[in-house]
């Protein structure tokens, strides 16, 4: 009896309490930021290192919590998809992203090859209608399906071989080029990626940075834009800061670069303005 009762003095834990508390905060606040939609979609440029000019656009989602500063989506993604909250989040992501290309396309204000990429949580992988809300979002903002872009971490292909593909071959289908976010970081092995059908890898900007400090061999760049290039695919360098990483990148025949030297990701209003300048690198 006695050593039960110092067990249980262990179970109240004041900072385990606190952080219950906050997640249930989260989550109560999550539900209300669904329904008064307090979500914004933040873009961010992709340039082609050929050109040095934007090619494409990241979107970005931001909350604009009520009474917080803006909240990232790290702080927000996954307690988003515990609670079942991240399909109608990204959804929404999704045709915000399409609907905005869209007006800017037939306002004339962009050219229309400019594309969208959006990221997807696997959670949505599970969801029947996934493929239905893409059918859907693409016909009602007419944007041409090779124009919207579906980013994947690579770790979500460890997940589940069968079912990941088979959405991946839906998107294949409907022309939907895919990128593999975060390459390098997922320890898939090469024959594995090799079956999946995706059109470019974005070289994690852990690696990115790395190139700095280990100015002789540029760390494992080279080699992971060589893997994407050998398997028919094209490199996207991510996290690129500096002059310095944009000319190796240059000089490694990397395809496409994003990252705070060309832009932050920035609110539509903003974004439409920096297109507008025609800006080159
Ligand atoms: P990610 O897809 O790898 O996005 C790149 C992150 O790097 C973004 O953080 C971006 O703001 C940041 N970044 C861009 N350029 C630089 C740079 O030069 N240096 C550094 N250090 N960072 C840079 P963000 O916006 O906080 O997003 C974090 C992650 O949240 C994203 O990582 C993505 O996995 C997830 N996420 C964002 N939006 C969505 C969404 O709509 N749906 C889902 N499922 N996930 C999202
Ligand atoms: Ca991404
Ligand atoms: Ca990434
Ligand atoms: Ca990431």
């Amino acid at each position: 009896a006695k050593s039960l009762g110092k067990a249980r003095y262990h179970v109240f834990d004041p900072v385990m309490y606190q952080e219950a508390i906050q997640l249930l905060q989260l989550e109560n606040d999550l539900r209300k930021a669904v329904e008064r939609q307090e979500f914004l979609v933040y873009y961010q440029p992709i340039i082609s290192l050929s050109t040095g000019k934007i090619i494409s656009l990241e979107a970005l989602v931001r909350w604009q919590h009520p009474t917080r500063d803006l909240v990232f989506p790290i702080e927000f993604i996954p307690a988003s998809e515990e609670i079942g909250l991240i399909n109608e989040i990204n959804i929404w992501v999704l045709q915000e992203a399409c609907e905005t290309i869209s007006s800017w396309s037939e306002k004339k204000l962009i050219d229309k090859s400019l594309s969208i990429s959006v990221n997807l949580s696997v959670r949505l992988f599970y969801q029947t209608n996934l493929i239905a809300h893409i059918n859907r979002i693409i016909n009602q903002t007419k944007i041409s399906s090779c124009n919207l872009k579906i980013e994947i971490t690579e770790s979500v292909i460890m997940e589940n071989h069968r079912d990941i593909k088979n959405v991946l071959s839906h998107f294949q289908k409907l022309n939907i080029p895919l990128i593999m976010d975060d390459f390098g970081t997922g320890y898939s092995s090469l024959s594995y990626l090799h079956s999946f059908p995706f059109n470019a890898l974005k070289i994690d900007k852990s690696f990115v940075r790395r190139m700095q400090d280990n100015q002789e061999n540029m760390g494992l760049v080279p080699a992971m834009i060589s893997i994407a290039h050998s398997m028919g695919m094209t490199a996207i360098a991510e996290g690129v800061e500096t002059p310095e990483q944009l000319a190796q990148l240059r000089c490694l025949n990397c395809d496409y670069a994003q990252g705070y030297l060309f832009s932050q990701p920035l609110p539509k209003e903003l974004m439409i303005d920096l297109l507008l300048t025609s800006p080159q690198w």
